[in-house]
């Protein structure tokens, strides 16, 4: 009755032309999938992996091949191939010239030298969710459109809810009606509430009924989604400021974190738009999605040195079960481990 509709939301209401069903693949969430996450990582990771794995040791199929400058210049071009960037490529090219001039190749050094890099410039990362000292825990999601910000706020919402905890969502992307309407359909699969707005209504006023539900309902966490697409920087600025104002009316500190979505297929361009983000919204960390399906991976390193946030997530899949807390020993071993072992 109410412009904000509280509680499940019953599929049926959903005008057929507002619901695209397909938004929420029912067929990768259905299974479940019980593999510890070293394991997942590795699925996910595997593309990226498989580069560095084939394409690294055909570097090493010529018998008795010396490290000269032929050999570093290809090496540079499969790492800058993961999209690691080519601070991070030279680094390693350096270091194996350093270690290997006019030797034969070793790959256990050039293996040694990827590891030691990576993990070097993923140290300052830091996982974990800050969370309120008391009332509800509230989280904004914000990025680009088709960065995966709905998907990641479902699978947020499981993680939650899997430890018990009660989640309020809100459907603060009012832009688009098939936005909150592919958040609906997640809040009722997952067993979460929501909040939602008709299209067009103000994000900041969804957002303070979302927060204030939260509270009103004892709830542990409340996660809000914003529109990925606005006309411009101070646009987006001011939409966001007024959306933090008006939560933190009502829980002392919220937001607690404020979640950049990024979109790891999405290269450069898509870089430099979500700085757009990160600025306008005061972001306190980054989930990194779609890592999965891509050979790109590597991707984790410039993200990490050009947004100065740490990656507290990254998105291995469409399901929701398919998000992990970042931690760069687990992610570089998914990618090097097995690497450059014998065929077969
Ligand atoms: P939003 O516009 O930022 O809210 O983006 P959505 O959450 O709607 O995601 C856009 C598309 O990317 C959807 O088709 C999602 O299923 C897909 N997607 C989101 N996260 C991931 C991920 O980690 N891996 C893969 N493969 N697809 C993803
Ligand atoms: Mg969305």
């Amino acid at each position: 009755m109410g412009i904000f509709s509280f509680g499940r939301k019953d599929p049926k209401d959903t005008p057929a032309n507002e619901a695209p069903l397909s938004a929420v693949p029912a067929a990768v969430e259905a299974q479940e999938k019980p593999r510890g996450l070293l394991d997942r990582l590795k699925a996910g990771l595997a593309k990226t992996a498989q580069v560095l794995r084939t394409d690294v040791r055909d570097l090493f199929k010529r018998e008795g091949r010396l490290v000269d400058e032929d050999f570093l210049e290809e090496l540079r071009g499969v790492l800058v191939r993961t999209d690691m960037g080519p601070a991070a490529a030279e680094a390693i090219v350096v270091d194996v010239r350093e270690r290997l001039r006019a030797r034969v190749v070793d790959p256990d050094v050039v293996l040694d030298s990827i590891r030691t890099q990576l993990l070097g410039r993923l140290r300052n990362t830091e996982a974990g969710l800050g969370t309120a000292a008391s009332g509800p825990t509230v989280i904004l999601v914000t990025g680009v459109n088709g960065s995966g910000k709905t998907t990641s706020i479902a699978k947020l919402a499981r993680m939650f809810t899997r430890d018990g905890k009660r989640v309020v969502l809100g459907a603060g992307d009012t832009f688009r009606a098939a936005a909150v309407e592919q958040l609906s359909m997640w809040a009722d699969r997952l067993g979460a509430e929501i909040v939602r707005g008709p299209q067009g209504s103000d994000p900041a006023s969804v957002a303070h009924k979302a927060v204030a539900r939260a509270v009103e309902v004892g709830a542990d966490v409340c996660i809000v989604d914003t529109a990925g697409r606005l006309q411009t920087q101070s646009n987006l600025m001011q939409e966001l400021s007024k959306i933090r104002r008006v939560v933190a009316k009502l829980v002392p500190e919220a937001p607690h974190e404020v979640l950049l979505v990024i979109d790891a297929t999405a290269g450069q361009n898509a870089l430099s738009q979500a700085k757009g983000f990160k600025e306008a919204a005061g972001c306190t960390g980054i989930v990194l999605a779609k890592l999965d399906g891509s050979a790109r991976g590597g991707v984790i390193v410039p993200v990490t040195e050009q947004f100065g946030l740490p990656v507290k997530f990254v998105g291995l899949g469409e399901g929701a079960d398919d998000l992990e807390p970042f931690a760069p020993e687990r992610f570089v071993a998914a990618l090097l481990e097995g690497a450059f072992a014998p065929e077969g």
